[in-house]
């Protein structure tokens, strides 16, 4: 019965988020199959509520692909001594991809569309509209204005989601539709298995014949040449033959390490589209919607509390969301309640133990390859004000230093050239994600 159920989780978990995985099938398990009368078993009667009204299709779905006859599927509150998933604290459900299992063998239909991202759930804020406003165009008319779709933003903030539900609409509306979902780096390794098993024609074939091809995570193409050749020829037929293509990355083409000029500029020629981090009013209206798609209860000012205390991404958003709500059925209080007793604190960021000023440059000098010394020197030479800069702007963020202790610090003349420094890396930091990664990998050595 057990294997049998790790087969049903296995199935259910290429089918919906991690994070709600991670919060609704942790600790479940499989107490009966008589007779066709499922029985799961579940940690309290919370999860059979929500398990019956988000689940249970998937659920039913599931068990019936591991060949489990199912006349129908009740639960009862019982936990497993083997749970499935690892538990985790209740305050770490947060939707991470290390959950992701590789799918490409489970997933159902061949497509790589998952159904469960729709344009009706996707909330549209200001800082996804004219992103929305584009894919709207290319359902009503695909290959032709926004060909290729480019789309890019940091991670969690809904690239995958918006492109699938453009995959799921415009087949709703063609059932016919040859489209293909792919994230880079299954195109990478299924083309390098066609190749070593002599089926290079077949891989062709299957693209040729699309209707609209979805490339996901583009920015992972950098190295390997040979695919990154493959890509762009069937990028430029199937151009050619104005079928739709869709791309995302995390970062624009030109910030892309290895990719040719010419490619870069084909990639944007319609134009590239940008997700942004959602503003207050975006985190509240897309807070609500998730809760009420759960069926849960939750008052406005917890709402407000989240959303004002998560500014890193939506997948976090969703992740806070769930545990608070997990939570408050585990101890019986409302969300508002738990958050005001301090009992639902959010995670602000991962500054585990401040950091010194003195390990700030040293970090930023040593990940540059510099000495603290040539840092805080008088040098203009180009990289090396740049990591001056990236130091003062990473003592200002993370220390709230003043301008004038961060002159002294990092030995320049006056604060105002502190301000600049600072307002030069903030407004790079808007289109430069390679920097961002690099800011993010420092502060990582810092704090890690
Ligand atoms: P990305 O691909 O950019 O890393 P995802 O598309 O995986 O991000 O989004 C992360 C999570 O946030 C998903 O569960 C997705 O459904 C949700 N999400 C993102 N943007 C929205 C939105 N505008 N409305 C509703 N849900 C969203
Ligand atoms: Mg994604």
């Amino acid at each position: 019965m057990y294997n049998a159920w790790e087969n049903v989780l296995a199935e259910i978990e290429q089918k919906i988020s991690p994070s709600n995985f991670s919060t609704w099938f942790q600790d479940t398990s499989l107490l009966s199959t008589e007779d066709g009368h499922i029985i799961i078993g579940v940690k309290n009667s919370f999860y059979i509520k929500q398990l019956r009204s988000k689940f249970l299709d998937i659920i039913t779905e599931a068990l019936k692909n591991s060949s489990i006859t199912v006349k129908d599927v009740d639960f009862e509150v019982k936990s497993t001594t083997k749970p499935k998933v690892r538990p985790r604290e209740i305050s770490a459900i947060i939707d991470t991809p290390t959950f992701v299992k590789p799918t490409k063998k489970t997933t159902s239909s061949n497509n790589g569309l998952n159904s469960k991202y729709t344009l009706e759930n996707f909330i549209v804020g200001s800082n996804n509209d004219v992103a929305v406003a584009a894919a709207k165009s290319i359902i009503d008319a695909p290959g032709t204005r926004y060909n290729p779709f480019f789309l890019y933003g940091g991670p969690g903030l809904g690239k995958t989601h918006l492109i699938q539900a453009i995959g799921n609409e415009l087949l709703k509306r063609n059932p016919d539709f040859k489209i293909l979902y792919t994230p880079i780096s299954h195109f990478y390794s299924d083309f390098v298995d066609a190749i070593r098993n002599g089926k290079g024609r077949e891989f062709n074939r299957k693209f040729e014949k699309l209707d609209c091809l979805i490339i996901d995570d583009f920015q992972f193409i950098s190295g390997k040449e040979k695919s990154r050749d493959e890509f762009f020829n069937i990028f430029n037929d199937l151009y050619q033959l104005n079928k739709q293509i869709i791309i995302t990355s995390d970062r624009l083409p030109s910030q892309i390490k290895d990719i040719e000029e010419r490619l870069v500029t084909r990639l944007t020629w319609a134009g590239a589209f940008d997700i942004q981090l959602p503003k207050f009013e975006d985190k509240c209206a897309i807070l609500k919607s998730k809760a009420e798609l759960m069926g849960a209860d939750i008052e406005q000012e917890a709402i407000e509390y989240i959303a004002e205390n998560v500014n890193t991404n939506i997948r976090d958003l969703e992740g806070e969301l769930s545990s608070i709500l997990l939570m408050s059925e585990v101890r019986g209080l409302t969300p508002w309640e738990l958050i005001q007793n301090g009992a639902a604190t959010i995670n602000k960021s991962s500054k585990i133990r401040p950091a010194t000023s003195k390990q700030i440059v040293d970090k930023v000098a040593k990940f540059y390859e510099l000495t603290p010394k040539e840092l805080c020197s008088k040098t203009r030479v180009s990289h090396i004000k740049t990591a001056r800069q990236i130091a003062m702007f990473l003592l200002s963020k993370e220390l709230s230093m003043s301008t004038t202790k961060i002159a002294n610090e990092v030995g320049v003349k006056d604060h105002t050239t502190v301000m600049h420094g600072i307002k030069k890396i903030e407004n790079d930091l808007k289109l430069n994600f390679a920097l961002r990664d690099q800011i993010d990998a420092i502060k990582e050595k810092i704090y890690g």
